[in-house]
C-alpha cells in the first residue's frame, strides 16, 4: 500500500516568498482530491517591502502560472531588465555591465571568450560588453524580444527579467492563488503546536487563540523564521565574514535620470548603492556594513544620490548574510528569508524562492516525509546558496578599490575554495567550469571576471589559429551586427507601450 500524499498545507507569511510558493501549490496540485492551501499572514507585521529586480529565471516561473506577461508588466509596473550596470566596482569611474545571455559567437568552435583575449593581446581594446547584445542594448535603452529562431542574429542570445513593485507582485499573485482556492488567514502566530513524540509541527496559534493545523508546514515568515529557525531551532550557518553588508536602506524616488532596461548597482565607500528603475517610479536603497559607516551616513549618502524626488521615507533593514543549516526539517519546508538571505547585488532571492519551490515540487512528501527526499532538497538548496554566494564574493574580492577600510577588507578577503579555485583556472588559461547545475552560466563569470579585473595568462590554444588581421575582423564584424541590431530596436517605452504593457499617464502619476 502506498503513503497517502500530503494534502493540508499551510504557508507561514504572506510576502513574495508566501504568495509566490501559494500560486505555484494551487496551480500545480490543484487537482489533488482534498488538497487545501492554508495562508496566515499578519497585516500588522507586513512584509520587507523590498525585492525587485529579478533575473531571467522569473520568466519560467510566471510561464508555470500560466500569466499573461503584458498583464503582468501593468499590473506590477514593470519594467525590462537585460542586466546590471556595476559602476565605481573595479575602481571609481569605471562602469560594465554584467548582461543577460551570452557573449559573442562561438569561434571555431571554442568559447568566446579566448578570441577576445587574443584580440585584447594585439590591441583590440572594446571591453567585452561590447560582444553581448543585451549589454549593448541596455545601455542605449532600447529593448526587444529574444529570437531564437534566427540563430544567426545577435538577438538569439539575448535574455531578460524584469523589475517590478514588489507589493504590487505579492498582491497580484495573490490575487491569482485565492481565486484558485488558496484561503488566506489574517492574525499574528503566537506560537506552534507539535506533536510530543516526533517533534513534527501540528499547528500553528494565533494570538486570538485560533488554531490552524495541517500537515506541511512552509515557512515564508521572513527574517524571523518562525517555524524552522524558532520552534525548530535550526542554526543559522553565518557567512557574513566573506559578505559584510548586514544592513540597508531603501526609498522609492520619482523618475528621473535614465530610461534604461538595467538595474543599476554603484559601489559605494562602504556597500553599494542599488537603482531599480521601474513604469511609476525608481528603487533606491544602500547596502552596506554597519562596521563601516553609520546608519545616518549611509543614509544621507543615499538621500544625495537620487534622480528624482523622496516618494517615501527611508526603510532601514538588518540582515545576516547565510542561509539555515537545513531548509527543510522535519514537516516545515522554508523558503525566503527564512531559510536564508544573501545580499541583492545579483538579484537572486526572489529566484531562490522559485528554485525552492520547483525543488519542493519536485521532492514532494508523503506523509511518511522521508528522510531522503529531505536530505536531497537540503543538499540542493545549500549548494545553490555556495554557488550564489561565490559569485557575489567575486564582485567584492576583484576589485582594485583601496579608498576605505571596507574595500580593503574586502579585496584582501581570502576567497570561499570554490571561488578560489574557480579564479585559479581562469587566471591560468581563461577557462570557466560550470559545476553541479549552478544559476550563473559560464557567461556570468566571465563577464564579472574580465570586467574587474581578472586577467589569465593564456588562452584557448586554437585562438591562435586564427592570424591577427583575421581575429580583429572577426571581433569588429560582431560588433558591428550588434551595433546595427540595437539601432534597429524601439526604445524600451516604445516596446511598452506597442505591446500593451505601458501604464497609463493617471497611473503614473498615481505612484
Ligand atoms: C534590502 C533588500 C533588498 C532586496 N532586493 C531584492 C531584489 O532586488 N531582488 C530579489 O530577488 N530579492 C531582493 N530581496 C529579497 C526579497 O525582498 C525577499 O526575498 C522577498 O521579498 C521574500 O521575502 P519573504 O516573503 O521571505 O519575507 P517577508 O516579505 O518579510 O514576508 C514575511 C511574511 O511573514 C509574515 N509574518 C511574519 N511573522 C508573522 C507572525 N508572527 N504571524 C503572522 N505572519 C507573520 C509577515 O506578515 C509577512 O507576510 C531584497 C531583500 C532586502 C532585505
Amino acid at each position: 500500500m502506498t503513503a497517502a500524499p500530503v494534502t493540508r498545507i499551510v504557508i507561514v507569511g504572506g510576502g513574495t516568498a508566501g504568495w509566490m510558493t501559494a500560486a505555484a501549490l494551487v496551480r500545480v496540485l490543484g487537482s489533488l482530491p482534498g488538497l487545501s492551501v492554508s495562508l496566515v499572514e499578519s497585516e500588522a507585521i507586513g512584509t520587507v517591502g523590498v525585492g525587485e529586480a529579478t533575473i531571467p529565471q522569473i520568466i519560467g516561473f510566471n510561464r508555470l502560472l500560466g500569466l499573461d506577461e503584458m498583464q503582468f508588466m501593468r499590473e506590477t509596473r514593470a519594467t525590462y531588465k537585460l542586466g546590471i550596470e556595476f559602476v565605481d566596482w573595479l575602481r571609481p569611474g569605471h562602469a560594465y555591465v554584467h548582461p543577460f545571455g551570452s557573449f559573442g559567437i562561438d569561434m571555431l568552435g571554442i568559447d568566446f571568450q579566448h578570441f577576445w583575449l587574443r584580440g585584447a593581446s594585439i590591441g583590440e581594446l572594446a571591453p567585452i560588453d561590447a560582444y553581448s547584445i543585451a549589454a549593448m542594448a541596455g545601455k542605449a535603452g532600447r529593448f526587444g524580444w529574444p529570437r531564437p529562431d534566427l540563430p544567426k542574429s545577435p538577438l538569439a542570445r539575448l535574455s531578460y527579467a524584469f523589475q517590478f513593485d514588489a507589493g504590487r507582485y505579492a498582491r497580484f499573485l495573490r490575487a491569482y492563488a485565492e481565486e484558485r482556492g488558496a484561503v488566506r488567514i489574517e492574525g499574528r502566530i503566537v506560537d506552534a503546536v507539535q506533536d510530543g513524540q516526533s517533534g513534527f509541527v501540528t499547528a500553528v496559534r494565533l494570538e486570538d487563540g485560533r488554531e490552524v493545523a495541517g500537515q506541511l508546514f512552509i515557512d515564508c515568515s521572513g527574517f524571523r523564521s518562525l517555524l524552522l529557525g524558532q520552534t525548530l531551532g535550526v542554526p543559522f550557518t553565518d557567512w557574513s565574514s566573506w559578505l559584510p553588508c548586514d544592513c540597508a536602506v531603501a526609498i522609492p524616488c520619482e523618475l528621473g535620470g535614465e530610461d534604461v532596461p538595467l538595474t543599476r548597482s554603484t559601489a559605494r565607500p562602504a556597500g553599494w548603492q542599488w537603482r531599480i528603475p521601474l513604469q511609476h517610479r525608481i528603487g533606491n536603497g544602500h547596502v552596506f556594513s554597519s562596521a563601516h559607516v553609520s546608519r545616518e551616513a549611509a543614509t544621507d549618502l543615499l538621500l544625495a544620490h537620487l534622480d528624482g524626488k523622496p516618494l517615501a521615507e527611508p526603510n532601514h533593514l538588518s540582515f545576516k548574510a547565510g542561509h539555515r543549516a537545513r531548509m527543510w526539517e522535519k514537516n516545515v519546508v522554508a523558503l525566503g528569508l527564512a531559510a536564508g538571505f544573501l545580499e541583492p547585488l545579483e538579484s537572486t532571492s526572489i529566484h531562490l524562492v522559485q528554485s525552492g519551490i520547483a525543488r519542493l515540487l519536485a521532492l514532494f512528501p508523503d506523509t511518511r516525509f522521508g528522510a531522503v527526499e529531505r536530505a536531497r532538497f537540503n543538499a540542493e538548496t545549500e549548494r545553490e546558496y555556495v554557488n550564489i554566494r561565490d559569485f557575489l564574493v567575486l564582485h567584492y574580492r576583484a576589485s582594485e578599490r583601496d579608498d576605505s577600510d571596507f574595500w580593503r577588507y574586502c579585496r584582501n578577503l581570502a576567497p570561499p575554495d570554490d571561488l578560489a579555485e574557480k579564479l585559479e583556472l581562469f587566471r591560468s588559461s581563461g577557462r570557466i567550469v560550470r559545476e553541479n547545475n549552478e544559476l550563473f552560466t559560464e557567461d556570468s563569470w566571465l563577464s564579472v571576471m574580465l570586467s574587474q579585473g581578472v586577467r589569465p595568462e593564456a588562452w584557448h590554444p586554437a585562438a591562435w589559429m586564427l592570424d591577427e588581421y583575421e581575429t580583429r575582423k572577426g571581433l569588429a564584424h560582431i560588433r558591428a551586427v550588434i551595433a546595427n541590431t540595437v539601432d534597429q530596436l524601439p526604445s524600451q517605452a516604445q516596446f511598452l507601450a506597442q505591446n500593451g504593457a505601458a501604464i497609463s499617464p493617471a497611473e503614473r502619476l498615481a505612484a
